[in-house]
């Protein structure tokens, strides 16, 4: 019995229902349903190798965009650093050259005017404790044609009158008096001071930029060389009451901002 039962076909176990019948088809039908089977796997591999290539590349195209986007904005970022830096030491060298040219004597022309008793006496000036600023009360001249004036004074006698500098509307500065001697600028300080012309263009007496930068840096140095502070800078007005110079006598606040803009000046440059 049990040789007989073990040459029947065993039954699968779980068999599908299909194979009931696949076993009562024929040969042909059966190699058919086969090949069927393995072109639909065949097909099915290549579905999922065509999903996986197209993940793939599609995985691949995104690294590349995030790649891209990373060394942009470090190509950028290492740009900007580097502008950053050049304009650091930019800076950094303005800032080195700055002592150097606050700290300076400011370019002056020396153009001393030929003694005579009216503009140039030679009397000498030993001390210096107020530095006084002028303007000259006449709009529009330049710097020379004033100290033209002054050498004049020598010739036609028509007044006293003189300063150590003269500083034009372009900012240029002629030195008419050498420092050791007085000039004749501002009366009873004659012997203890130096006085400054400064010229204009508008008929308010208003300095120019130029000058006005002159002016800073010429007292800035003036200080400097007789170690005053900024209450030794004095307007003619104040020792005189002449309206000299006009527009820093009608503006307070513009003269107090000159002498706030020359302690600055000095600041800057001790600091450096
Ligand atoms: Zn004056």
């Amino acid at each position: 019995m049990r040789t007989q039962e073990k040459d029947r076909p065993e039954k699968p176990y779980g068999e599908r229902p299909g194979a009931q019948r696949q076993r009562g088809m024929s040969r042909q039908e059966q190699e058919q349903m086969r090949r069927r089977h393995y072109l639909r796997q065949k097909r099915r591999r290549r579905q999922v190798m065509a999903a996986w290539l197209i993940l793939g590349g599609g995985l691949l195209v995104l690294l590349l965009l995030v790649g891209l986007g990373v060394w942009a904005f470090q190509a950028l970022r290492s740009n900007r650093t580097a502008e950053e830096g050049a304009e650091a030491v930019m800076q950094q060298e303005q800032e080195e050259s700055l002592p150097e040219n606050l700290s300076e004597k400011p370019p002056i022309l020396e153009d001393f005017l030929t003694p005579n008793e009216y503009s140039r006496p030679g009397e000498p000036l030993t001390e210096v404790t107020e530095l006084f600023v002028h303007y000259t009360a006449n709009a529009g001249t330049t710097a020379e044609q004033n100290r033209n004036y002054f050498e004049n004074l020598g010739v036609t006698g028509e007044t006293s009158a003189s300063s150590h500098f003269i500083i034009g509307y372009e900012g240029e500065i002629i030195q008419c008096l050498p420092l050791d001697e007085i000039g004749y600028a501002v009366k009873q300080h004659n012997y203890n001071s130096i006085s400054i012309e400064c010229c204009y263009l508008d008929e308010d007496g208003e300095f120019t930029q130029e000058t006005y930068e002159s002016l800073v840096s010429l007292l800035a140095w003036l200080m400097k060389e007789y170690h005053l502070g900024t209450d030794a800078i004095l307007r003619h007005y104040d020792c005189g009451g002449k309206l000299c110079p006009l527009y820093y006598v009608d503006h307070e606040d513009a003269w107090e901002k000159l002498k706030e803009d020359v302690a600055e000046y000095i600041a800057a440059a001790s600091a450096l």
